[in-house]
């Protein structure tokens, strides 16, 4: 059974962009364009990890990790945090927040797949 992964961006290219390279390797993909509706996929269906884009209007991913993990039915699913940004601030916030792993825009499918097999356990670091 292949992983269920929500891709959560308020850029439709971007979006895009990481469900290719997704649903190249086998995994099921899930959509959501905002915060809130990033947070009512993963109370209808729990995935297996989500892909949140920081730098969102209306509420940031930041909020949207906060709200995950401090709700018990969600508060252990892996996150991987998505941003244009690479301050050393982001990233200490992020994980901070409970973010799993933390990937940097623009990025390759290679990177990508990297960070999520390493916060799946399917791959480990060298
Ligand atoms: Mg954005």
């Amino acid at each position: 059974m292949s992983a269920v992964i929500l891709v959560v961006d308020d850029n439709e290219d971007n979006v895009d962009i990481a469900r290719q390279m997704l649903l190249s390797r086998g995994f099921e993909v899930r959509v959501a364009y905002n915060g809130p509706s990033a947070l009512a996929s993963v109370e209808q269906r729990r995935p297996d990890l989500i892909l949140l884009d920081i730098m969102m209007p209306q509420m940031s991913g930041m909020e949207v990790l906060d709200r995950l993990r401090a709700n018990p039915a969600t508060a252990g699913v892996p996150v991987i945090l998505v941003t244009a940004k690479d301050q050393d601030e982001d990233l200490l916030a992020g994980y901070k927040y409970g973010a799993d792993y933390y990937i940097t825009k623009p990025f390759s499918a290679k990177q990508l797949l990297y960070g999520i097999g390493l916060v799946l356990g399917t791959e480990r670091p060298e």
